[in-house]
């Protein structure tokens, strides 16, 4: 009697494993995907003597700050992205710059970096701007024989008569004839067809600001955030820069940003906060 009650116990158990085993089917974890390699690489350093432009409410006024200033490259099977190429390489040859109190240092040129890893600008298949300014479009026109994906947007407000008549405009001119894709509307661009790095539209610091949502292998979701937040604590006051372009627009497009990276679990890089750019692997190793 004890050997058979036994019995059916195993019978049940068996029962009640066969039983779970389709739930276990029915519910697998989420595939992860193909999956992309960040490069982070040092494109400059500011020191700021005067931060009070970094947010219009004047909480920075009179504070001296230090920011940087990375490109970064993307690597997948199907191609290369760089986003953002920093300040121009001529800097190098005159590093540091003072200028009024505040300092810009640039150590290394991006092609010498990219060298390091045995890439010319011609290999590079994509190019890509979170926007428009001087510190992210620095090196533009050595990636003009790349594919450029741009924010019509900002496309327009860096081809605008006013535009050509500045000194940035000499950096990255030659884009105009790049093989080019556009973002319209409302939409996100996949860069590589499989949703391992997707370029999102975030405006209100420049007309077509953009950021990027990046999977890897073993980090997880990365989050470039461009110029969202220039300094660490703008991001949980919400504080935005004196200078941009839209204030009703950057305060939404920071609640779509960190919407996208709650529902992708993602981590979030504020590219010009030096506590972040540490926080990566020192180039030339990757965060995979
Ligand atoms: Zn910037």
């Amino acid at each position: 009697m004890k050997r058979l009650v036994s019995g059916l116990a195993l019978l049940a158990l068996t029962a009640c494993g066969e039983a779970k085993a389709p739930e276990t089917v029915a519910t697998p974890p989420p595939p992860a995907g193909p999956a992309v390699k960040l490069y982070a690489m040092d494109c400059g350093r500011f020191t700021v003597k005067e931060a009070a432009s970094f947010s219009d409410d004047g909480a920075y006024k009179g504070q001296k700050r230090d920011l940087v200033d990375p490109c970064y490259l993307i690597r997948s099977e199907k191609g290369d992205l760089l986003w953002d190429t920093g300040i121009p390489s001529a800097v190098a040859a005159v590093s540091p710059v003072e200028d009024d109190g505040s300092i810009t240092t640039l150590t290394k040129t991006l092609e010498q970096q990219l060298a390091e890893l045995n890439v010319t600008p011609a290999d590079i298949e994509f190019v890509s701007f979170s926007h428009l300014h001087f510190d992210h479009t620095g090196n533009g026109n050595t990636f003009a024989g790349s594919t450029w994906i741009v924010d019509k947007d900002e496309r327009d407000a860096m081809f605008s008569d006013a535009a050509r008549k500045g000194e940035d405009f000499k950096q990255y001119g030659a884009l105009e004839a790049a093989k080019t894709v556009l973002i319209e509307g409302e939409g996100d661009h996949d860069v590589f067809g499989d949703g391992s790095a997707v370029i999102v539209q975030a405006p209100g610091h420049t007309p077509g600001h953009t950021v990027l949502l990046l999977r890897t292998a073993n980090s997880g979701n990365v989050l470039l955030s461009g110029d969202m937040w220039h300094i660490a604590e703008s991001r949980e006051t919400r504080r935005v820069p004196t200078y941009n372009f839209d204030k009703a627009k950057t305060l939404a497009s920071m609640d779509k940003v960190e919407a996208l990276a709650a529902a992708h679990s993602a981590k979030v890089i504020r590219q010009h906060v030096p506590e972040d750019f540490d926080a990566l692997p020192k180039f030339p190793a990757p965060l995979e």
